[in-house]
């Protein structure tokens, strides 16, 4: 839709410029012609990130949700009629998702005036997938609840990243794994690495952080193919050198992640402003206004960024550029300066 609708802006554009020449159409101008039309659909360009106002340095929402149960036993978890409603509150404040992988690596394809926010789901139990032997997710489970509200709110996207351990949804026999993240693949769910045995890597010397997230690449390559983008650290513990989570080899496994998640407790930077740190982007909890989740929680951020809506990461539409207000430009990561739409 956006790539046909710029294709439109610039074929108006080279319509208007042969008129300009005259009544004359015999004599072609095609460099002039050109010149011009691209100038026309860069100004169409800002225009159009102008008037939604487009921020595309702004912060995203990175929600961590971990069990969607009846009785909730921990502050983690979410019943599913409250993970219902803060899909639905998001979906109402204007979000689209977008996964980790996604939002990592640059690729954030949301309409005009849309905000980014990336749904992660931690630890792999039944709760969040949970399968009939026809593909059809459980009734209550996370990706039930997802997809439905994706269905009722047109643009919503059924985006998320899981961060699978060997828990693996509860199955055990390699087919029934297998199964799960393939599931989650064809209907383009995004997997991450949240190692395999979900040991805290704070303090541990570097081959041992090293075989743990080498461990969980391996869970998945082994079942689906492809290695996760992004990794997800066990309780949100930073290795002793930052660095050893995002890139190690332990024996013939290598892993490279575009992103390192942590569990706390604010909104994240755009990937696109310098802010962004891949060795520990910021995940914020699902939870309500309350205790110790009276501010650093997603209720209490999700309405600190609808007060604030000029820090919000808001979208212009064109995923090949980055818009933002003109003054911010000291923030735009050197990477992305190609893709720059300044306005
Ligand atoms: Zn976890």
């Amino acid at each position: 839709m956006r790539v046909l609708g710029a294709g439109l802006v610039v074929i108006g554009a080279l319509a208007a410029g042969c008129g300009g020449v005259g009544t004359d159409t015999t004599v072609a101008k095609p460099k002039v012609d050109t010149a011009a039309a691209t100038r026309q659909a860069k100004a169409a360009k800002v225009a159009a990130a102008a008037k939604v106002k487009a921020n595309e340095l702004g912060q995203i929402p990175v929600i961590m949700f971990h069990r969607v149960v009846d009785k909730p036993t921990t502050q983690d978890d979410r019943t599913p009629a409250q993970f219902r409603s803060d899909l639905e509150r998001l979906a109402k404040d204007g979000y689209v998702p977008v996964s980790a992988a996604e939002y990592t690596t640059g690729k954030i394809d949301i309409p005009a005036g849309k905000h980014a926010v990336v749904l992660t789901f931690d630890d792999s139990s039944p709760s969040q997938l949970t399968l009939d032997e026809l593909g059809q997710p459980k009734q209550g489970t996370a990706v039930q609840i997802l997809q439905d509200v994706a269905k009722r709110n047109p643009g919503f996207r059924a985006a998320a990243t899981f961060y699978v351990t060997r828990d693996m949804f509860g199955k055990t026999a390699p087919e029934e794994q297998a199964q799960m993240l393939l599931w989650l693949k064809q209907n383009g769910f995004d997997i991450g690495n949240h190692t395999r045995d979900h040991h805290s890597l704070s303090g541990k010397p570097q081959k041992a952080v090293v075989d743990e997230i080498a461990a969980g690449q391996k869970l998945v390559t082994a079942l689906d193919g492809a290695p996760p983008v992004t990794l997800a650290l066990p309780y949100g513990n930073q290795p002793r050198k930052k660095d050893w989570a995002r890139s190690g080899k332990s024996g013939d496994v290598a892993y490279n992640h575009a992103g390192v998640f942590l569990a706390g407790y604010t909104p994240a930077p755009a990937p696109y402003n310098k802010n962004f740190d891949p060795l520990g982007i910021p995940r914020i909890r699902a939870m309500d206004k309350k205790g110790d989740c009276a501010q650093f929680c997603s209720t209490a951020w999700l309405d600190w960024l609808n007060q604030n809506a000029d820090q919000r990461y808001t979208s212009d539409g064109d995923p090949t550029t980055v818009a933002y207000p003109k003054f911010k430009a000291p923030f735009l990561r050197k990477d992305f300066t190609a893709r720059a739409l300044p306005y």
